[in-house]
This record gives C-alpha cells, sequence and structure tokens, in this order.
C-alpha cells in the first residue's frame, strides 16, 4: 500500500500543471492496461524507489466562483482525513490571499506532515517575493516553476523524506484474501456488509481518524475466510452527504489501494454513472480484482429491464476492460450474497494464478503462428517464446525480434486469446513484448 498524497490548494495555483508533472513520467511507462488512462486527478508515481499515489483534490472541483469556498474546505478537510501528506499549494504571483490564509489554519491544526509549495517561482526574482509564505504559519516551504519543472526534485526529495512508516503486513495478513466494498453513497455497502456478517459485528462508529491504522477486519462466513477493508466512508458515514464524484473516489482510494479485489457496489436505481466509473478504474489502475454487484435488484421493475440488457448495459462503460463478473444483488433481502462472495473469491483466485510456462507456450504460439502479428514496413515480426512473469498481478511477455513493431491491437488480441483459455475474469491484464 502506497503513501497517499494529496494537493491542496485554491483554483489557479498550479495545482493540476503540477500534478502532471508528478505523474506524466510514470504513467507513460507503467499505464500498459489497456485504455486504463481516465481519471486524470489520480496517479501514481515514484522518487528514489518509493512508490506513492497523488490526487489532485482540485480536479474533482471545477465551478463558479461563489461554491469555492465553501468546497474548497471539504476539500482540504477530506484531504487531511484521507492523505498521509498534503501538498499546500499556493501562487507566487498572488502572494497569499484569504482563502489562503483559510486553508493554512486548517493545516495548522493536524499533525500530518504538510508541504508548502510556492508555485509559478519561475526566475529568480521571485524567490524574494516567495519569502512573504512563512507568514502561513507552516514553516518552510518549496518554490518551484510546475511549467517548467524547476524545483520539482527538490519538492520530491522533501515529500519522500516525511512519509510516514508502514507497517510491514503480518504473514496471516498476506495470507488472507483482503476484499473493500466500494462505491458511492446509498449504493447500500454498509447494508451489504451487515447483511453479509450480521449487524453486531459492523458496527457504524465515529471516531474521527482514530482508527486509521487497523483498517481490515478478519471473518470467517460461508466457509471463506477472509478480510475487509473497512473504508472510512462506512465508518463515518453520518458525514458522507456530499453526493459529488471527488467524495467517494477520495474515500474509496485507501480501501482500494489496501484491497486484494474490489467489489463495486452500484445502485440499480441509478445505474452505472461516473463516479462508478472513476472508481472503476481507480481499481483496475491499481491492478486489483474487481466484481460489480448490482445491488438494490429488489426495486427494479423486473418487466421493463432485463439482467441482460442492463448487464450489456453496464459493460459497455467498462470497455476494453469488459471481463468482469456482474452480479444482481439486494442487501435488503439478502437475494445472491453467497453467489457474490463466492464470486469475489473466484476472482481472488484468479488474480493469484500461475500458467506454467510450457502449457502457456504451448497455447499462445500456435495461436500466434495462426495469425502473427501484421508485417510493418515489409518486416516480419516474430514470437518465438512467452511466460507469465512471477508478479502479484498477472503479467505476461512475449518475446519477439522487432518488439516495437507490435502493437496496441495485437496487445489486446492477445490478451483476449489468454482471457478466453484461462480465466481471468475480474483481473486486469499486463501485456509486455520485449526483445529476444
Ligand atoms: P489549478 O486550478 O490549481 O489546478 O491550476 P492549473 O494547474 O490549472 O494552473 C492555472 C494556471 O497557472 C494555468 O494557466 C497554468 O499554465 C499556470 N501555471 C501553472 N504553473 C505555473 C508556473 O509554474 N508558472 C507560471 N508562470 N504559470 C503556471
Ligand atoms: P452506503 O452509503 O453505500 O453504505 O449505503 P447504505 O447501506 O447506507 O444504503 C443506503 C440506503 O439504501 C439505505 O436506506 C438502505 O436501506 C437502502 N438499501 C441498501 N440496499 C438495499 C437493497 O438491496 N434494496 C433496497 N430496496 N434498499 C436498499
Amino acid at each position: 500500500m502506497s503513501t497517499i498524497v494529496a494537493i491542496v490548494g485554491r483554483p489557479n495555483v498550479g495545482k493540476s500543471t503540477l500534478f502532471n508533472r508528478l505523474i506524466k513520467r510514470r504513467e507513460a511507462i507503467v499505464d500498459s492496461v489497456s485504455g486504463v488512462t481516465r481519471d486524470r486527478n489520480y496517479g501514481k508515481s515514484e522518487w528514489n524507489g518509493k512508490e506513492f499515489s497523488v490526487i489532485d483534490t482540485g480536479g474533482y472541483i471545477k465551478g463558479s466562483d461563489d461554491i469555492f469556498e465553501a468546497e474548497i474546505r471539504k476539500q482540504v478537510e477530506l484531504a487531511i482525513d484521507e492523505a498521509d501528506v498534503i501538498m499546500f499549494v499556493v501562487d507566487v504571483e498572488e502572494g497569499i490571499t484569504p482563502m489562503d490564509d483559510e486553508v493554512a489554519k486548517l493545516l495548522r491544526k493536524i499533525t500530518k506532515p504538510v508541504i508548502v509549495v510556492v508555485n509559478k517561482v519561475d526566475n529568480a526574482m521571485r524567490e524574494k517575493d516567495a519569502y512573504e509564505f512563512y507568514n502561513l504559519g507552516l514553516g518552510d516551504y518549496i518554490t518551484i516553476s510546475s511549467t517548467s519543472g524547476s524545483g520539482t526534485g527538490e519538492l520530491l526529495d522533501e515529500l519522500i523524506k516525511v512519509f510516514p512508516d508502514k507497517p510491514e503486513p503480518t504473514q496471516e495478513e498476506l495470507e488472507l484474501p483482503r476484499f473493500a466494498v466500494v462505491g458511492r453513497p446509498n449504493a447500500g455497502k454498509s447494508s451489504f456488509i451487515n447483511a453479509l456478517i450480521g449487524v453486531d459485528r459492523y458496527i457504524v462508529t465515529d471516531i474521527a481518524g482514530t482508527t486509521r491504522d487497523s483498517i481490515d477486519t478478519k471473518y470467517n462466513r460461508f466457509g471463506f475466510e477472509f478480510n475487509l477493508v473497512d473504508t472510512a466512508g462506512i465508518r463515518r458515514k453520518a458525514k458522507v452527504k456530499e453526493d459529488l464524484e471527488f467524495y467517494s473516489v477520495m474515500r474509496s482510494v485507501r480501501a482500494i489501494e489496501h484491497a486484494d479485489v474490489c467489489i463495486l457496489m452500484i445502485d440499480a436505481t441509478r445505474g452505472f454513472e461516473g463516479q462508478d466509473q472513476s472508481i472503476f478504474w481507480l481499481a483496475a489502475k491499481n491492478r486489483k480484482g474487481i466484481i460489480i454487484l448490482v445491488n438494490k435488484w429488489d426495486l427494479v421493475e423486473k418487466d421493463t429491464m432485463s439482467t441482460r440488457d442492463y448487464e450489456s448495459k453496464i459493460r459497455k462503460e467498462l470497455e476494453p476492460f469488459t471481463d468482469v463478473t456482474i452480479l444482481f444483488v439486494s442487501a435488503l433481502t439478502k437475494q445472491r450474497l453467497l453467489k457474490a462472495l463466492e464470486e469475489t473469491v473466484k476472482v481472488y483466485e484468479n488474480r493469484k494464478q500461475r500458467i506454467a510456462t510450457s502449457k502457456f507456450n504451448d497455447h499462445m504460439l500456435k495461436l500466434i503462428e495462426a495469425y502473427p502479428p501484421p508485417a510493418l514496413k515489409g518486416k516480419y515480426v516474430k514470437i518465438k517464446y512467452c511466460m507469465q512473469l512471477p508478479t502479484p498481478t498477472p503479467q505476461f511477455v512475449f518475446f519477439a525480434n522487432l518488439p516495437q513493431y507490435v502493437k496496441e491491437p495485437y496487445k489486446r488480441f492477445l490478451e483476449n486469446k489468454i482471457r478466453e483459455n484461462w480465466d481471468f475474469s475480474g483481473v486486469p491484464i499486463d501485456i509486455y513484448i520485449r526483445e529476444k
């Protein structure tokens, strides 16, 4: 589970420019999962071997000026709750504004590390102008220019210095599957968990930020042992009123990063919407197993909408990662809850499976021979050997004489063929083509 860094600050200070700079380098390399580039506000980065997630909180809130103040306040409060480190971006051109003061006031109260980032310091003259930001009362600051990139190395050095120590997972934690129930507010997450494991076992309490360290609980239901990752959204349910995408995404990040399989609950009466999609892509981007439960199915008039129609509509939204189990459940009537758990365990097994290299070659090389990659500029691409890598999530490498000639559609073809022959339902797959 990587450290979560949130970028906060008022509009136009350069948060998204900084965000893009922090994640771009890595995105290009790592994001090979077909088409998974949709969330522009959440990304993974790495500096000196330390991996972390970055959330551009501002990216979720774009609106008119008058809603900003209240929104920014909430954005900062949520970032304080959910992130490990806060980057507070201010703008040297504008100096300290009343809104910066408001944000600083919130940040002065917390014990989590806060880094003040003075942006738009494009030249040496502006270094001097930055002095005034000591007045925020948050200590030292780092000056950067997000557009040119100057100062960002120093910022990253400083950032990883303040990362909190994370305890190593215990052996038991490593062996037990970890499931997280995620979804937008009111999808029925807590009802589902209650129905599955009993109301008494799952007590909704409101202990602000104190139970951070133990975020999963072990359960044994229907003969399955697993850890259920508690999401802050459920724990502090009383506070979740906002129906903005940002809130459900922010609330889900930690749980998703911590889980092996994400159970994405959607509300059948609302359909698969933007927020559901963001959470889905968040899970896919993190290479987590995914299962979709269409909850409140008891409320849907079955004459007007069949499961098949409903399912294909959702599947359309998942493209190109459509190999995902979709189940229709009701937390209220407890319809298909056991099935849901069984299928979740199945996804966990799928994600862990290892295909023997000889079997993999036997099957894939025959297909490749029958449908080789298209020749490019008169040159023929030959793939002679392939294997699954010994990585925590399924990754496959194909060795070719001209790897750069193997394009996305052919990789998609290979992925589909793997999925046809082995069950990787609900599991993101990486395909690499390397030079032999
Ligand atoms: P956000 O609303 O905080 O996410 O801000 P944006 O990243 O969208 O940036 C707002 C404006 O500031 C854009 O026009 C950027 O090009 C500009 N900007 C961002 N970083 C810098 C910088 O380092 N120097 C200068 N001069 N402009 C910048
Ligand atoms: P959460 O915010 O995702 O944890 O959602 P809750 O579990 O609090 O459920 C939100 C509302 O939907 C509550 O009023 C539940 O009683 C209701 N609800 C949850 N699951 C179902 C279901 O399967 N069928 C029906 N009819 N209502 C449900």
